[in-house]
């Protein structure tokens, strides 16, 4: 028998109450990892796993939520950093509002999450970072001048921090989700979410679960150990 190497492994997950979050926090329970995660709100309870009300824009929370989880749970050894926002118009029609929330949750709330955690890393010389970024930050798209900008800029921070941690045993991934069925995505109309699947050689959008695989890899200190730096795209062949 074979495994992901997951077991007893201690991950956080940020904006676990729902959506692709969700998804992983219960792929990573199922799979005998040690699960925390953080959100703004926690609806109800993952039994399984621990809920921390913390929000990534605020550094003193999550430096708060990196305490509790290693006091309850011991050293982290993956972050997951998942919450993201969209704020969608067109270049001209953004507002300084618009670009500021998508920066402080997409970008620096990724800086807030993992660098809690670094430390800790490099002292136990073992550790994985995994970042979602996006297709838009990979290809660009129309009416996604700053959430694009700011998953561009996931891609280059997980491809430095590789190079940085790497003599400590860790690593740094990002995953590129394609068009995933979320709450995120059903405020896109139906006739453009009907432009988009057209576009999708799979023909329909993929699922949260999806995602939750791909950074269930990412994290195996068994399946990528030797993987860093790399963006994975999950897009049901949707590339650039
Ligand atoms: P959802 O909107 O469904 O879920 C996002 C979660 O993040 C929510 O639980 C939300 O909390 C939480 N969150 C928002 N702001 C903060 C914050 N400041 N601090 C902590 N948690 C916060 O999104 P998805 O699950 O679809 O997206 C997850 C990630 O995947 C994001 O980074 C997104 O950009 C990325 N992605 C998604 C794609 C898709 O098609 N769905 C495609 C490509 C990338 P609350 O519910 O309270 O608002």
């Amino acid at each position: 028998m074979v495994s992901l190497g997951l077991e007893d492994k201690v991950i956080v997950v940020t904006g676990g109450n729902r959506g692709i979050g969700a998804a992983i926090v219960s792929l990573l329970t199922e799979l005998g990892a040690k699960v925390a995660y953080t959100d703004i709100n926690i609806d109800e309870q993952n039994n399984q796993a621990l809920g921390i009300k913390a929000d990534v824009t605020d550094i003193t929370s999550m430096e708060e939520a990196a305490r509790t989880i290693k006091e309850k749970l011991g050293t982290v050894y993956g972050v997951v950093a998942n919450a993201g926002i969209t704020r969608d118009n067109f270049f001209t029609k953004l507002t300084t509002e618009d670009w500021d929330a998508v920066i402080n949750v997409n970008l620096k709330g990724v800086v807030n999450t993992v660098k809690p955690f670094m430390e800790g890393m490099y002292e136990q010389n073992e550790g994985s970072i995994v970042c979602i970024s996006s297709i838009s930050g990979d290809r660009g798209n129309a009416g996604q001048t700053n959430y694009s900008a700011t998953k561009a800029a996931v891609i280059g921070i997980v491809k430095s921090l590789a190079r940085e941690c790497a003599r400590y045993n860790v690593r740094a991934n990002a995953i590129a989700p394609g068009f995933i069925n979320t709450e995120m995505t059903k405020a896109i109309p139906d006739k453009v979410k009907d432009k988009i699947t057209a576009e999708i050689p799979f023909r329909r959008f993929g699922e949260p679960e999806d995602i939750a695989w791909a950074v269930a890899y990412l994290l195996s200190p068994v399946a990528s150990r030797y993987v860093s730096g790399e963006v994975l795209r999950v897009n049901g062949a949707q590339h650039t």
